[in-house]
Parts: C-alpha cells; sequence; structure tokens
C-alpha cells in the first residue's frame, strides 16, 4: 500500500478488530513510519457518536491544554488576534479559552456546539481575515486524509498547533501494543512518528516543533527556540507537582477507561 504521507511503500503490521466488528489491516510505512490502516470503509459507523465513552480525558485534557496554550500564545503569538479550535467538538476548549480573554473560535463538521455557542467559524466577523494560530487537539489521529486536511487548515492559519501521541519506541506487531491505538472506536486511523510529521514540515515547507511527546507546532513562522518543549515541560511538571502537593488522591482516569472499555466489550459481545 501507498504511504498516505510520504508516498512511498507502506507494510502491513497486524490486523485488529474494528468497531468490534472488522478485521483491519493496519500498514506503516518504511520511508516516514506513518502507520495508516486499509481503506477506510467504517467511519460513517464509527462516528455514530463523535466523542466515544471512551474519551472520558476530554475535560481534564480541555482543562490542560488551556493553560498550555495560554502560555504558548503569550510566549510566541499575538494574543491580541484571534484564533480557531479546528476540529473543536463540544466547545469546552474555546469557553475555557475565551474565560481567559482570547478572542477563541470553534470549528467542528461533525459535533454539536455545546459550550461556545455563538462563537463558531460561521460566526467570525471579517472571515477572510486568517487567525493567528489555529489549535487542532486530539484531531491528526482522525484524518483520513491529513495532507489535505492539513492544507485546510494553512487555509485558516500560518500556524497548527496539534495533539497527537507519537508513536512509542516498542515494537508495535499488535495493536494491543500501543493503547492509541484503540480498535474499538474505529477513529484512530492515522498514527504519526517524529519522523512523519518532520516529512510532514519539510513537504509543506513550514518549521516543526515539538515536545516529542503528543504537542506539536507546524508553522511558517520562525523561532529561535524549541518553545513547546520548553513550555509544555514547565507545565506537565508544575501541574505534577502542584497537583500531588494540593491533592493527594490519585485520578480515576485509567482505571474508568479500562472499567467503560470492559463494559463496553462486553455489550458489544453480547450483541
Ligand atoms: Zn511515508
Amino acid at each position: 500500500m501507498k504511504c498516505k504521507i510520504c508516498a512511498e511503500e507502506s507494510a502491513p503490521v497486524f490486523k485488529a478488530k474494528v468497531l468490534y466488528s472488522y478485521d483491519v489491516q493496519y500498514y506503516k510505512c518504511g520511508n516516514c513510519k506513518f502507520i495508516q490502516t486499509e481503506r477506510t470503509f467504517w467511519l460513517e459507523e464509527a462516528y455514530h457518536s463523535a466523542i466515544t465513552s471512551l474519551d472520558i480525558g476530554y475535560a481534564t485534557r480541555n482543562v490542560m491544554f488551556s493553560e498550555i496554550v495560554s502560555s504558548i500564545i503569550k510566549f510566541l503569538f499575538d494574543k491580541k488576534s484571534r484564533f480557531l479550535d479546528f476540529g473543536g467538538g463540544y466547545g469546552l476548549f474555546v469557553r475555557l479559552m475565551r474565560d481567559r480573554g482570547f478572542d477563541y473560535y470553534r470549528q467542528d463538521l461533525f459535533c454539536e456546539n455545546i459550550f461556545s455557542t455563538f462563537f463558531d467559524l460561521g460566526d467570525v466577523i471579517r472571515p477572510e481575515t486568517k487567525f493567528e494560530l489555529l489549535t487542532a487537539f486530539e484531531v491528526f489521529e482522525h484524518l483520513d486524509d491529513p495532507l489535505s486536511e492539513i492544507q485546510t487548515m494553512l487555509g485558516f492559519s500560518d500556524s497548527i498547533l496539534f495533539s497527537t501521541e507519537l508513536q512509542p519506541h516498542n515494537d508495535l506487531s499488535n495493536a494491543s501494543d500501543w493503547w492509541y491505538f484503540v480498535p474499538e472506536t474505529g477513529q484512530h486511523v492515522a498514527l504519526y512518528n517524529i519522523d512523519t510529521l518532520r516529512f510532514i514540515a519539510r513537504k509543506l515547507n513550514l518549521n516543526l516543533y515539538s515536545d516529542y511527546g503528543n504537542l506539536h507546532l507546524l508553522t511558517r513562522k520562525k523561532f529561535r527556540l524549541n518553545y513547546i518543549k520548553y513550555i509544555s515541560w514547565a507545565h506537565r511538571n508544575y501541574n505534577g507537582l502542584f497537583s500531588r502537593h494540593f491533592r493527594n488522591r490519585k485520578s480515576h482516569l485509567q482505571a474508568d477507561f479500562q472499567f467503560i472499555k470492559s463494559k463496553t466489550t462486553k455489550q458489544e459481545e453480547k450483541q
């Protein structure tokens, strides 16, 4: 199969049960290391509910990103300008950023705007002007055609700040080797390596700044230092210390994830 990113040969790595129903082949590119699935035919079914019951990290993630993005904007961008959250889901992130004083708008073709109505892409005054920064959290791994979607994003802004987990260093020869595949939901169809992001940056003439974990910036701007790495590190460590000091309770997030996964697996098996 041809790699969707670099057009080199992508080789079969494993099959996984997608949506509890379909044996789907996953491929990995020998050149840019991008992982993709066979041609997708299950997406309509997968997006029956845009935000799945397994995505319980939604609230915490949005709060955390609102803090990190506030710092990134303050250091690297014009904070008086306006911003777009692409694939913004229920609009929680946009609401949080507007609460913090940033002129933020939401775009999402698949999800109802609950928290930031009247601040959707269609509500923007002077739509011909570009956005200072576009954010796209947990969007890239959903893209069936990443390059053309990134081009669409670049039409809105010269800078794309996005989250997606980078492939771990261990061998990925089975869907269970990495939690981020979540074939149960059928929604993660594009999985990136840092080499994939570097290839995309070169191909589209962009600069890449990454924390080498899950936060990345593709931009036409050039920065002297990799601020994404430093800001992301500072936030993670500071927040870690903060929550350990003031809240000695362990989060239920991981346990809840496993619990819901076992519940939904049982339900699906019964059907
Ligand atoms: Zn490739």
